[in-house]
């Protein structure tokens, strides 16, 4: 509550990376985190980390974290409550007396959250050696650039390609649901098996604009006639591909727009954007190769044209390591906690993160599984569960051979 007061006022709860807000609330993390003990560093792609070292000299990181931006008029949880539960974790363990083999980083990844410039994740996408040059050329609604933004608050966007990829032990990383799956089954923790894939097709669909009024039913060519058809079908066959239980899927016509978008005329034009969510690529491929075949086939049938059918973005799905999971859930058996497995729909730093070392999220729940919205809500007791929950997975981690 006293990282979330630190917001846009009139507007919580807003702290928007790359804003003065945003940096109060890191200076505020930075003085939790010295109070820890532990040393508190920006990396090349301005990331914070705070580091404290273990009895084993050349141990690498056992590596914890999130971010502490959020969306416009966002939340109190999303990702603060990841970077809080691990500082929580890592105190309760100092002030057992446990000696740690491993250093421990906790980490605040710069923007995870979709920033000004076009871009989420460009922290962990920095750490990690894939934060490109030309990513590093988007630029926010004033021109100001990606680089130059990163500069702003205490990075080095030059040294970020030369940035040595880190080696760690694991990471971990909390985060609240944001869905419903925890709440509605009474469970405690979700052990996530993996980060859905996000791929974005772009469907634009040319008929003719026309009189509404004095053009016969028979003579038109109204593009919006097939793009309804394609939301239909979007929902049925994600439902149908869902149901085949072959990992997380769903899919969303998230935008929708008709043109002129006038009440007296015969729209002629429709652009459609899908969102389609999976763990397994294949799926994905299957589905875009069916809306291919058949937003052609229902654009004929309107007399209607497909002018555009592409692939706007792909990333690909990232799985958590197993290893990691079963750690979490033994650690969560310890304690009596009751557990599911699941994916997550949303995009998270731990996605980027696995691509240098094991990785692994747990998940806790959230009222309703309300997110991104000044509602979203976790219990005191509930961040309790995942905190403790992380002492005995870092403790399990921490134990292992080096
Ligand atoms: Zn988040």
């Amino acid at each position: 509550m006293a990282l979330a007061v630190i917001t846009d006022p009139g507007k919580p709860w807003t702290r928007r990376s790359f804003s003065p807000r945003f940096l109060e609330g890191r200076a505020w993390l930075r003085e939790q985190f010295m109070g820890a003990g532990m040393s508190v560093r920006l990396d090349a792609g301005a990331n914070l980390i705070a580091r404290l070292e273990g009895s084993v000299a050349g141990a690498p990181p056992i590596m914890l974290g999130s971010h502490s931006d959020t969306v416009p008029s966002g939340g109190r949880f999303d990702g603060t409550a990841g970077i809080l539960t691990a500082l929580e974790a890592v105190r309760a363990l100092q002030a057992s007396g446990y000696q740690f083999r491993h250093p421990i980083e906790i980490v605040d990844f710069l923007a995870e959250e979709p920033s000004e410039y076009g871009l989420s994740c460009v922290g962990s996408r920095a750490m990690v050696g894939e934060l490109d040059a030309k990513m590093l050329t988007y630029t926010n609604a004033q021109g100001e650039t990606l680089s130059e933004a990163i500069v702003r608050v205490g990075g080095d966007p030059a040294a970020i390609a030369s940035m040595p990829r880190p080696t760690i032990a694991g990471y971990l990383e909390l985060h609240i649901e944001q869905g419903v799956v925890l709440e509605s089954n009474k469970l405690d923790l979700g052990l996530v098996t993996g980060i859905a894939g996000i791929t974005r097709v772009e469907i634009v669909l040319k008929g003719a604009a026309d009189h509404a009024g004095s053009t016969l039913m028979q003579y038109r060519r109204d593009a919006s006639l097939p793009a309804a058809e394609l939301v239909l079908l979007v929902a049925q066959q994600a439902h149908a591909f869902a149901a085949r239980k072959d990992g997380h899927f769903v899919a969303t016509a998230g935008v929708l727009e008709i043109s002129p978008n006038a009440a007296n005329v015969v729209p002629g034009g429709a652009r459609m954007i899908l969102d389609i969510r999976a763990e397994k690529p294949a799926l994905v491929d299957e589905f875009v190769a069916l809306l291919d075949r058949e937003s052609a086939a229902i654009a004929a049938r309107a007399k209607v044209d497909r002018e555009r059918f592409a692939i706007l973005s792909q990333n690909p799905p990232a799985p958590c390591d197993a290893h990691l999971r079963d750690l979490l859930g033994r650690s969560a058996e310890k304690l009596g906690y009751s557990t599911t497995t699941l994916a997550s729909g949303a995009g998270h730093d731990a996605a980027f993160i696995s691509h240098i070392g094991p990785s692994a999220m747990l998940f806790i729940p959230c009222r309703g599984g309300k997110s991104h919205t000044p509602e979203e809500w976790s219990e005191p007791e509930q961040l309790a569960v995942g905190a403790a929950t992380l002492y005995e997975a870092i403790r399990l981690l921490d134990g292992q051979n080096i």
